[in-house]
């Protein structure tokens, strides 16, 4: 099953999309997630990458439409994955279209998980990763047991750089104007579900469960 998950930064789409991956067994590619690791490992690709998310802006749509060609093409991906945070403009969507008709595939449901931005800006500000396994916390509605540390691998929790009130800010424009537009390209087809964002993780996820149970394998 190949899958987007569409909606602006705090809407929980990253949470929805590692809790599907791990029930239908397929991986979720987050190219934030990968931007990151490239930036915390310093390579070329994170220096450049760097510049771009630490303003809110999107990294260049050749630079992550790369990354995902090499990605979907990993032996991990052949049943499938969930794309988190891929496409956000026209031109990612086009040529994720082209890649996928040239190997014979289409995308199967389209989500986008839908928010009002006081929510998301709340969200944001409490959010908190660990560096290391990537877990997502939220210091009131999904603390870790310890606070400050992450329950799974014993590291000490972070709060993003990008999750800073002034780039917040900036990624809910720049989603605005450059990611909603593709609510209307996916539309056309049929593959897209709206998916209401608000409420707890576990009432999110059964409405994502809803939405993919339709959906052939
Ligand atoms: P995310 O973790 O999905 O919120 O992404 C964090 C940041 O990485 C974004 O604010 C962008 O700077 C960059 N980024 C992630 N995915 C993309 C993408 N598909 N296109 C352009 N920039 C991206």
């Amino acid at each position: 099953m190949r899958l987007i998950f569409i909606g602006p930064p705090g809407v929980g789409k990253g949470t929805q999309a590692q809790l599907l991956a791990v029930s239908l067994k397929i991986p979720k590619i987050s190219t934030g997630d990968i931007l990151r690791e490239a930036v915390e490992e310093g390579t070329a690709l994170g220096r450049e990458a760097k510049r771009f998310m630490d303003g809110g802006k999107l990294v260049p749509d050749e630079v992550v439409v790369g990354i995902i060609r090499d990605r979907i093409d990993a032996p991990d991906a052949k049943d499938g994955y969930i794309l988190d945070g891929f496409p956000r403009t026209i031109p990612q969507a086009e040529a994720l279209t082209v890649m996928l008709s040239e190997r014979g595939e289409g995308i199967d449901r389209v989500l986008n998980f839908d928010l009002g931005d006081e929510e998301l800006v709340r969200r944001l500000s409490g959010r908190r990763s660990c560096p290391g396994c990537k877990s997502v916390y939220h210091v009131d509605s999904a603390p870790p047991k310890k606070p400050g540390i992450c329950d799974r691998c014993d590291a000490s929790l972070m709060t993003r750089s990008d999750d800073e009130p002034g780039t917040v800010r900036k990624r809910l424009e720049v989603f605005r104007s450059q990611t909603t537009p593709l609510i209307a390209f996916y539309a056309k087809n049929g593959a897209l579900h709206r998916v209401d964002g608000s409420g707890s993780v576990e009432v999110v996820r059964r409405r994502v469960e809803e939405a993919v149970r339709t959906v052939r394998s």
